[in-house]
C-alpha cells in the first residue's frame, strides 16, 4: 500500500509554534514551567515530523517503544489487516487466531510456556506480582516478602510503583505503598574500577535479606531504565539467580525496556543467563504501534493455579485483554525481528566508535552501552530527577534536530532499530556539540 504523503501543516490553518492544548494534560509534565510541545503530523522510519515541516530524529524511540522505526509499513499493513477482520474479542470466552500464534512465539523465545495479556508495562508487573503472590497462597505457604532493587522502576500503578525505588514520583502515595526490602544495584561503567567490590557487596546484602523466607524477587535484567540508565554485569544477575533459586524464592524479570533486543539479545534476562519464573513485557512488544503488556509464566507457575478449587483462579483481567490488533501488531513485529537478527544483535558495535570518541569529552563521566543503549552522565553537584542540565542539552539537541529526553543528568541515546549511520552519527555530532565545555 503507497504511503500516503506527508502533511506539513495542519488542517486548520498555518504552522504554529508549540502551545498547550486547553483540554490536555501531558504525563510526566509540569505544564506551568515546561516549553510548550510541538505539533506531531506524523513519523518516518528514525524521524518525527512536525508542523511545519521541520524533522527531529527520534533519538530514545518515543519513551522507548518504537522498535523498528515509526509508521514502519509492514506492522501497519498486518494492523490495518486484521482491523477489518475482527478488532476486538472478549478473551475470557474466546481464542483468537493472533493470540495463539504470538502465545506459540513468545513461549519458544522465551521458554516460558504460559502468556497472559494486560496493557501495558506497569499491568505487565502487576500481574506477575499478583501471580507470584497468589502461588504461595495457593500452596498454602505464608512466604510473603518481596525484594527489589536500590534505583528499580516498575510503572506507575500503585502495587508496580510500590516495587519501584522511593522517588520523587511516588513520594505523595507513601503510606500507601506495600513494604518491599531493597537490595543494591551495582551499577557499573567503563573503566570503573570498583566493581568487583559494588558486586559482593550487592550479593552480601541478598544472602541476608533471603534468610527471611521470600515470595519473589524483582530485577530489571541489564539495564535499569528509568532508574537512570543503570547497568549491571551479566556475571552479577547469574549470582543473584543462584542464591534466588537456592532460596527457593520466584524471580521476576521485569523486560518492559530490555525486551526485544534492546539489550542486543531477545530477551536480556536470558542474554545473561538467567532463568525467570515470569517476565514482564510491553513497550517494544507491538514494535511500539499499540499499548500491550504481557507477563510470561512457566508452566510451573501456572499450574499453582489449576484445580477444582475457584479459589486458585487468577481473578484479573482488562477489558481489552489479547486486543487482536495489538497481537497483530506484535507477530509483524516479531516477524521483523526474526528477519533481521543482527539489527539488534549488532547494535552495541554501532554505538561503540561513537561513544569511544564522545568518552573523551571532559563533560562526559561514567560511559556505559548495552545493546541499543548508551548513556553517560554530566558532571553535577546534585544528581537527580530534577536536575536541570539534561534539559539544557535537550534544548540544545531540538535545535540540531534531534530529540532526546535525559534523566536528570543522564543522558543516553536509545534509537529505533532502523536509524542509519548517518542518522546515528548526527545524533552523536550534534551531543558533542551541546556539551559544556
Ligand atoms: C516503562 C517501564 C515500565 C512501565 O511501563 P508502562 O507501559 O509505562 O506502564 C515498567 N518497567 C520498566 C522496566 C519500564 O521501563
Amino acid at each position: 500500500m503507497p504511503r500516503p504523503a506527508l502533511p506539513t501543516t495542519t488542517d486548520h490553518g498555518a504552522p504554529t509554534p508549540g502551545r498547550w492544548h486547553p483540554h490536555l494534560w501531558h504525563p510526566f509534565t509540569q505544564e506551568a514551567t515546561s516549553p510548550p510541545p510541538p505539533l506531531v503530523l506524523a513519523g518516518e522510519g528514525a524521524e518525527l515530523v512536525l508542523e511545519g515541516g521541520e524533522r527531529l530524529i527520534d533519538a530514545i524511540s518515543s519513551w522507548w517503544v518504537t522498535l523498528h522505526g515509526h509508521a514502519e509499513a509492514s506492522i501497519a499493513a498486518a494492523v490495518a489487516d486484521q482491523a477489518h477482520r475482527l478488532e476486538q474479542v472478549i478473551f475470557a470466552n474466546f481464542r483468537h487466531p493472533q493470540a495463539e500464534r504470538l502465545g506459540e512465539r513468545l513461549a519458544a523465545l522465551s521458554g516460558l510456556e504460559r502468556l497472559f495479556f494486560s496493557d501495558n508495562g506497569s499491568t505487565a508487573v502487576e500481574v506477575a506480582l499478583k501471580t507470584a503472590w497468589q502461588w504461595w497462597r495457593n500452596r498454602d505457604s505464608d512466604r510473603r516478602q518481596l525484594i527489589a532493587f536500590d534505583g528499580a522502576y516498575h510503572g506507575d500503578t500503585f502495587g508496580a510503583m510500590a516495587l519501584g525505588a522511593r522517588s520523587l514520583f511516588s513520594a505523595p502515595f507513601e503510606p500507601l505503598l506495600f513494604e518491599v526490602a531493597r537490595c543494591p544495584w551495582p551499577a557499573t561503567w567503563w573503566d570503573d574500577g570498583d566493581c568487583n567490590e559494588k558486586e559482593q557487596q550487592a550479593l552480601a546484602r541478598l544472602d541476608a535479606l533471603l534468610e527471611v523466607p521470600t515470595a519473589a524477587v524483582i530485577l530489571e535484567p541489564l539495564l535499569q531504565g528509568a532508574g537512570g540508565m543503570r547497568m549491571v554485569r551479566p556475571a552479577f544477575l547469574r549470582g543473584v539467580q543462584e542464591r534466588v533459586s537456592a532460596a527457593g524464592a520466584l524471580l521476576i524479570a521485569d523486560e518492559v525496556l530490555t525486551g526485544f533486543g534492546r539489550c542486543g539479545h531477545v530477551f536480556a534476562s536470558l542474554g545473561a543467563g538467567l532463568k525467570p519464573d515470569l517476565m514482564a513485557l510491553s513497550k517494544g512488544l507491538t514494535g511500539g504501534f499499540l499499548p500491550m503488556g504481557v507477563t510470561l509464566a512457566s508452566e510451573r507457575i501456572y499450574q499453582g493455579f489449576r484445580g477444582e478449587d475457584p479459589r486458585l483462579t487468577l481473578f484479573h483481567g482488562h477489558s481489552f485483554t489479547a486486543n487482536p490488533l495489538g497481537c497483530a501488531a506484535a507477530n509483524a513485529s516479531l516477524d521483523l525481528l526474526e528477519q533481521a537478527p543482527e539489527r539488534f544483535a549488532g547494535f552495541e558495535e554501532r554505538h561503540r566508535p561513537h561513544l569511544q570518541r564522545l568518552a573523551r569529552h571532559p563533560a562526559v563521566r561514567r560511559p556505559r552501552l548495552v545493546g541499543t543503549v548508551a548513556a553517560f552522565d554530566l558532571p553535577v553537584d546534585d544528581p537527580g530527577y530534577l536536575n536541570p542540565r539534561g534539559r539544557a542539552i535537550q534544548a540544545e539537541l531540538r535545535r540540531r534536530g534531534v530529540f532526546v529526553r535525559p534523566l536528570g543528568e543522564v543522558i543516553y541515546l536509545l534509537p529505533p532499530l532502523c536509524i542509519s549511520d548517518a542518522q546515528l552519527q548526527h545524533c552523536y555530532e550534534a551531543l558533542e556539540a551541546a556539551l559544556p565545555q
